[in-house]
């Protein structure tokens, strides 16, 4: 079902409830990473040129219920104004006469950021009252904070019962290439798995494999795939409750007439302390070493099919990525998809971590700003807080 946007709703001189996914770390007063706050300027930019008061909310961290003076969205709004270029007001409440005085005093094309919503439990408790309280500061509702679009939270779920609520246009964005590639994705689709854990990845596979041609595993699931088919893997990472699970994935790909696995042939190994590292055949690993990345010789295999693929989702780092040298494999992995002309998506925290690392989020076709959430679409499920907003009106519907 497609959701009405921020295009098709008149704002001019409405005020306007933009629940964000700010959820960003200061270090020294220093932001670490602004990737939320730029992709979200855009909807900024669109609301205050259609004359809307922007009501900015956002979440930060998780202060249960108190207020949290580290977690405060003042220094949010501060980062905001340098990539908005317009002075952004900041109240230290989000409900109450406070809030409501800030927002009295706005006029079309300004901006407003409300201290952290999460400063209040009701928020998390997705409690009904809240909801109303934050709905009744606005006119309208829109969510453009894919990242936390899966939660049942009072400004995801309850402010858009309230008042009219539509999609942001990086909620837009989110929906409509993590739900092109799970359900008519242009093929050959190949799909990239990896990551720490085969049960956080069952489901994507199993939702995605319908569509897929080529499924390439590497990360430490992979090490549950290779013990399945009998191969000594050492000390490495594996879930020995879901070899069945493994067992079960390459019987039905063996079955089905397009499916291909591609599992690694080299990995990269160190023994229990890191050291000693060296590339060896899947089935060389000695007593006591553990598989930290894939070999070259897998990267070449993986480099051959995704140069004929014409769309590729990839979902976990290919190793431990977050210690040389075993972040080889998922930056080469970046690289390639960097390199490729398909529509490219990468989707989970860590992967869109090593793809910045790598420095080619600009040629991926997207990098999804959410973890959970973009997982949760992968797995083919519907968010709570997209599912909320008005839908557009089928014209079929209308014509009959
Ligand atoms: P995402 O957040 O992108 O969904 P995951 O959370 O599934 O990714 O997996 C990321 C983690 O998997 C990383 O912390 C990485 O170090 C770990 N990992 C990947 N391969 C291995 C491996 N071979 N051994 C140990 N850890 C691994
Ligand atoms: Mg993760």
């Amino acid at each position: 079902m497609k959701k009405q946007t921020i295009r098709n709703v008149d704002v001019q001189g409405k005020r306007v409830f933009l629940r964000v996914d700010y959820n960003v770390q200061f270090i020294n007063g220093q932001i670490l990473d602004d990737h939320r706050l730029r992709e979200s300027v855009a909807t900024i930019w669109a609301l205050r040129g259609n004359g809307a008061k922007v009501i900015i909310c956002s979440h930060r961290g998780r202060p249960h219920g108190e207020v949290v003076p580290e977690l405060s969205n003042r220094p949010v709004a501060e980062h905001l104004s340098t990539l908005v270029e317009e002075p952004i007001a900041f109240v230290d409440a989000c409900v109450g006469p406070k809030a409501r005085a800030a927002i009295e005093r706005m006029t079309p094309g300004d901006v407003l950021m409300l201290e952290n919503v999460r400063f209040h439990r009701e928020e998390e408790e997705n409690d009904a009252s809240f909801a109303a309280e934050l709905a009744s500061l606005a006119d309208v509702y829109v969510n453009d904070a894919f990242g936390t679009a899966h939660r049942e939270h009072a400004s995801i779920v309850g402010v858009p019962r309230h008042i009219p609520g539509v999609a942001g246009l990086l909620l837009e964005r989110e929906v409509d290439y993590l739900s092109r590639v799970s359900e008519d994705p242009e093929r050959p689709f190949a799909l990239v798995l990896g990551g720490a854990k085969v049960a956080d990845k069952i489901a994507i596979l199993q939702h995605l494999q319908r569509n897929a041609d080529v499924v390439l595993i590497g990360g430490a699931i992979a090490n549950t795939f290779l013990k399945a088919q009998g191969i000594d893997v050492g000390a490495s990472l594996v879930e020995d409750d879901r070899i069945d699970t493994a067992l079960e994935v390459m019987r039905q790909a063996a079955k089905g007439n397009h499916l291909r696995l591609v599992l690694p042939r080299d990995v990269v190994i160190a023994d229990g302390q890191g050291e000693n590292v060296r590339t060896v055949s899947v089935n060389r690993v000695p007593p006591g070493f553990r598989i930290l990345d894939v070999g070259q010789s897998t990267l070449d295999d993986f480099r051959a099919v995704l140069q004929s693929a014409r769309t590729v989702v990839w979902n976990g780092p290919m190793g431990l990525f977050e210690r040389e040298p075993f972040d080889h494999g998922s930056l080469e992995v970046a690289h390639i998809l960097g390199a490729i002309k398909a529509t490219t998506v990468v989707g989970g925290g860590e992967t869109a971590a090593a793809v910045a690392r790598a420095g080619v989020s600009d040629r991926i076709s997207h990098v999804s700003t959410g973890g959970g959430a973009s997982l949760a679409m992968l797995q083919g499920e519907v968010l709570p807080g997209v599912d909320v907003l008005l839908d557009v009106p089928e014209p079929a519907a209308r014509a009959r």
